[in-house]
């Protein structure tokens, strides 16, 4: 049987190699452990296995988790990358450390004026809808780079990157293209706003190539926790 201390372990080499093969130092990438829908106890394991930083994409689940663990895991970084409706935006704004799926400058001015003053600015990333396909949600390139002028206004936000959910099951080519695609507007973001170091791209099956196209935060959930149970 696995543990989870063995999956992070192969989730951080799965990392490592892909970093190597693409000549890039593994200590630029951030491994976030995706554990919506998991139980308290699997992020403890994941928390006494050395994981820090945890993402969640469910308002009310988060906000739970994060108080409930708030004695015990006291250096857990939160990160929210589900979608955020903006009568939610505050509960978002007063619990987590990271908000991953910024893509409206009304959701944005809210977070900012509902950032309790004694926290650090919430760091925030854009979510580009890099397919440009209507049913899903993000960016454009252009409206990103707006965004991006938006929120250095706004000094409770920390602009810290982009972040994209690529195509689940499309040819190598299009994968190619849409990781590309994020690679090439991040470097385009990163020369105009110094505050931004973050390429959040990658998920359990799509890890490798989100490395070598440069990404920095790698979110994983089933290679970590195993397969979700919505029932
Ligand atoms: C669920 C989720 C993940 C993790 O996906 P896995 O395939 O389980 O690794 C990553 N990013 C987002 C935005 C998610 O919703």
């Amino acid at each position: 049987m696995t543990t989870i201390a063995d999956r992070l372990a192969n989730a951080h080499l799965r990392i490592t190699q892909a970093a190597q093969k693409a000549a890039r130092d593994p200590s630029d990438i951030h491994l976030l452990a995706v554990s919506k829908t998991k139980p308290i106890s699997q992020i403890q394991a994941a928390y006494a296995a050395g994981q820090r930083q945890f993402g969640e994409n469910y308002v009310q689940e988060g906000e739970q988790k994060v108080k409930q663990l708030a004695t015990q895991c006291p250096e857990i970084i939160w990160h929210f990358i589900g979608p955020l409706q903006s009568n939610k935006s505050k509960i978002v704004a007063e619990n987590f450390d990271w908000m991953h799926t910024l893509s409206r400058d009304k959701i944005a001015k809210r977070l900012n004026e509902q950032r309790p003053a004694g926290k650090a600015p919430l760091n925030v990333c854009i979510q580009i809808n890099i397919s440009n396909e209507s049913s899903k949600s993000g960016c454009s390139v252009e409206q990103a780079l707006q965004l991006a002028t938006d929120i250095k206004e706004l000094p409770n936000l920390c602009l810290r990157g982009i972040m994209a959910i690529p195509s689940a099951e499309c040819s190598p080519e299009q994968q190619q293209h849409e990781l590309s695609a994020m690679q090439t507007l991040y470097q385009t973001l990163q020369q105009q706003h110094s505050s931004i170091d973050t390429l959040s791209m990658g998920m359990s099956n799509d890890l490798e190539a989100a490395v070598t196209h440069g990404s920095t935060m790698v979110r994983i959930g089933t290679a970590i926790f195993g397969a979700r149970d919505y029932s």
